[in-house]
């Protein structure tokens, strides 16, 4: 049973952990309350910001007496309510543990404290020549802890794979206070169960995470971007899938429908080939050198002619493949200009991308909604913002949740996810039981225990 938290505990945390690492001003609880999921805000009694592993160790050694609850917080970027302290008590910001400890260029590793932003740990590396690849849209603003703590991908994990691949251990503390440390620094590790990939994905339910350590690579000496129109979605989800079975080896396979390049060219101007284009796609490869691109490129653009693509655009520079790249990275903004809506995080098997995104437009049309997807196609995974349009509160709410409740059920249909990378968290836990079974399910809550026998951490998520 979770106690509240009352004015006694914030004094004693702040004799703990120093009167600035404790704030409940009515400011710092709304801040603290949000992240970047819908409108919702749950004001945690007080946010508290530790400086270092010490402080979180302390603060979760009380909470834990106390029978507080405690939500794990990096910098509030999540799409799934994770970080939301949905059961009040205290919000725990990783954000001031923000060094990056070591970068080993002999070993390839990294180690970094869990409120690094993601971007600053890439340019980091990149000064050395080396490379992380995970690359959430957010990553100029999230933190390596909140990346671990989703899974979190990006349009790179094509090839790269998503955050999960680049973690060969992890420092952590578990709920009563409990330091420990994970895997290591060995490219291999049979040694007992994986604790690591345990706690990659947990979203801040089995233990807070206070340091990683991550795989580094050679950075890509060249890169090259193709922007692909196709005259009908089945075109190009058929090209999506033969470049991956005739080794054309993107590094990122990008896809928008029609509508989000509707949404994309009220805000800039489109290219004149993706005129009329039923959806586009965006192919990014890496290599050695330029030349080596180009000779890839052509076969590429020639398979994707075959499946009945338009003329292909490649880039030639850096600046040309910074302008390809906008008309990919503005849809979010741009969807958020043509209406408000509610994004499903959907994925299937690659094959299915074009089932996906037809049972998406029949499911919205059966509820008198419309639809803008687009999304990483080399992953599958797509997605599928409801649009509200005119409709007044109410008939928006019984609409959507129709409309995205039917949707997960024909994602499962075709074998796939109720969400790919943005995690259960608070807003999906509802559809849970259609994508897991019953003893996973059942699993998953031992698991839970054994780790937090009394629930407080991250309390209110993942399980219906
Ligand atoms: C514009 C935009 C674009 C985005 N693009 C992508 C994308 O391309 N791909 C993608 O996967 N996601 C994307 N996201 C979602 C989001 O950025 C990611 O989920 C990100 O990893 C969250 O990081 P954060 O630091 O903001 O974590 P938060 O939102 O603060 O927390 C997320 C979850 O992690 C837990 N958590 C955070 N830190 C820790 C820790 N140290 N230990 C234990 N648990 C912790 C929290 O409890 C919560 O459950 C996007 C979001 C936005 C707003």
């Amino acid at each position: 049973m979770i106690e509240l938290v009352r004015p006694a505990h914030l004094v004693r945390l702040r004799e703990l952990l120093g009167e600035d690492a404790v704030r409940s001003d009515d400011a710092s609880r709304e801040r603290y309350g949000r992240d970047e999921t819908e409108n919702l805000c749950f004001p945690p009694a007080a946010a508290i910001l530790p400086r270092d592993r010490q402080q979180v160790i302390d603060l979760l050694r009380y909470a834990h007496s106390e029978r507080l609850a405690v939500t794990p917080r990096g910098a509030g970027t999540g799409l799934s309510g994770g970080a939301l302290p949905v059961e009040g008590g205290l919000s725990l910001s990783l954000e001031r543990l923000d060094r990056v400890l070591e970068v080993d260029p002999r070993n390839l590793v990294a180690r970094a404290e869990a409120g690094v932003i993601t971007a600053e740990l890439q340019r980091r590396v990149e000064e050395l020549g080396l490379f992380y690849p995970p690359d959430p849209a957010s990553r100029e603003t999230c933190t390596l802890g909140g990346n671990l703590a989703e899974d979190s991908a990006g349009p790179r994990s094509c090839k790269y794979g998503t955050t999960r691949a680049w973690v060969l251990g992890l420092e952590a503390v578990l709920a009563d206070g409990t330091p420990f440390e994970t895997g290591g620094a060995n490219r291999k590790d049979k040694t007992g169960y994986n604790l690591t990939q345990l706690l990659i994905g947990s979203e801040g339910t089995l233990a807070v995470i206070t340091a990683a350590t991550l795989r580094l690579t050679a950075k890509p000496r060249a890169t090259m971007t193709l922007i692909l129109p196709f005259p009908t979605l089945e075109s190009a989800a058929a090209a999506v899938e033969a470049l991956f079975r005739e080794g054309h080896d993107p590094a990122a396979c990008e896809i928008m429908e029609d509508a989000a390049l509707a949404a994309v060219a009220a805000t800039m101007p489109l290219p004149d080939a993706l005129r009329g284009a039923a959806a586009m796609l965006l192919v990014e490869l890496h290599g050695a050198d330029s030349e080596g691109l180009i000779e890839r490129a052509a076969p590429l653009a020639d398979l994707a002619r075959r499946l009945g693509s338009g003329e292909a655009l490649a880039s030639q520079d850096a600046t040309e493949e910074r302008r390809l790249w906008a008309i990919r990275r503005k849809v979010g903004e741009a969807v958020k200009g043509v209406s408000p809506y509610k994004e499903a995080d959907t994925v299937v098997p690659r094959a299915a991308l074009a089932d996906l995104v037809r049972a998406a437009r029949r499911v919205a049309a059966d509820n008198g909604l419309r639809t803008i997807c687009y999304g990483h196609a080399g992953d599958g995974n797509l997605h599928v913002n409801l649009l509200r349009g005119e409709l007044d509160e109410r008939e928006w709410e019984r609409r959507r949740d129709q409309a995205e409740e039917a949707l997960f059920r024909a994602v499962v249909e075709l074998g796939g996810k109720i969400t790919g990378e943005h995690g259960v968290g608070w807003t999906q836990r509802r559809y849970l039981h259609l994508a897991v079974d019953a003893p996973s399910l059942a699993a998953m809550r031992a698991i839970k225990a054994a780790f937090d026998p009394l629930g407080i951490l991250n309390p209110g998520k993942i399980f219906p």
